[in-house]
């Protein structure tokens, strides 16, 4: 079976066709080169579809994609779907300084948060989704070499240090993207 990955981020390829290939026999996920659609949507899940549409429509393959974020509690959910531009341009360490700036004199207890991952599969056989969500909490400083993004300022629950200070491994065996992954995986290798 093929699936075309709705993203030009050959990053993101690699690190799904990893996970996904060993995980469902049979599967090739390809890279998609067309034209990339403006993401105007309101939620994750908007965004997600609007971007695997696109490509399933170009291309003609079952298409997914991903649209994943930070939910800050004492921010009402925000960044949300603002969480890649939330400084202002798409540079994350702004975008993590930002965050604790705004949270510097909040405790404990209301440094709530939550990664969000929604992936969305479109084909002719119609549209499916999938969410993962990993509970934690925003640091008070930023710790850690691992990861990318928001990782440096956020603790999972159950866990005293940061995403980033998580080996790759452990955290991609607990996150937002593995458990929307495990999601599509179970789908995949049902056949739906
Ligand atoms: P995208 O949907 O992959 O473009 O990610 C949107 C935003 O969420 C970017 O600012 C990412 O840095 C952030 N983000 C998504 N997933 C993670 C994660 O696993 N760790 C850290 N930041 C993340």
């Amino acid at each position: 079976m093929k699936l075309v990955l709705a993203s030009h981020n050959p990053g993101k390829l690699q690190e799904l066709a990893a996970i996904l290939e060993p995980a469902v026999a049979g599967l090739e996920l390809l890279s998609y080169d067309g034209p990339e659609p403006v993401e105007d949507g309101t939620s994750y899940l908007e965004n997600a579809l609007i971007k695997a549409r696109a490509a399933f429509a170009h291309t003609g393959i079952a298409a997914i994609a991903d649209d994943s974020g930070i939910a800050v509690d004492i921010l009402g959910g925000s960044p949300g779907i603002f969480t890649a531009i939330w400084a202002g341009g798409r540079d994350n360490v702004a975008n993590r300084r930002l965050l604790l700036s705004q949270l510097k004199d909040i405790h404990d207890e209301h440094r709530g948060a939550a990664f969000v991952c929604t992936i969305a599969m479109v084909s002719e056989a119609g549209e499916r989704s999938f969410t993962g969500i990993w509970p934690g909490r925003i640091a008070h400083e930023e710790r850690g070499e691992f990861g990318h993004g928001y990782d440096p300022v956020f603790i999972p629950d159950g866990f005293e240090i940061t995403a980033a200070e998580m080996p790759p491994e452990v955290k991609n065996s607990m996150s937002h993207r593995a458990m929307a992954l495990q999601q599509l995986i179970a789908t995949l290798a049902s056949g739906l």
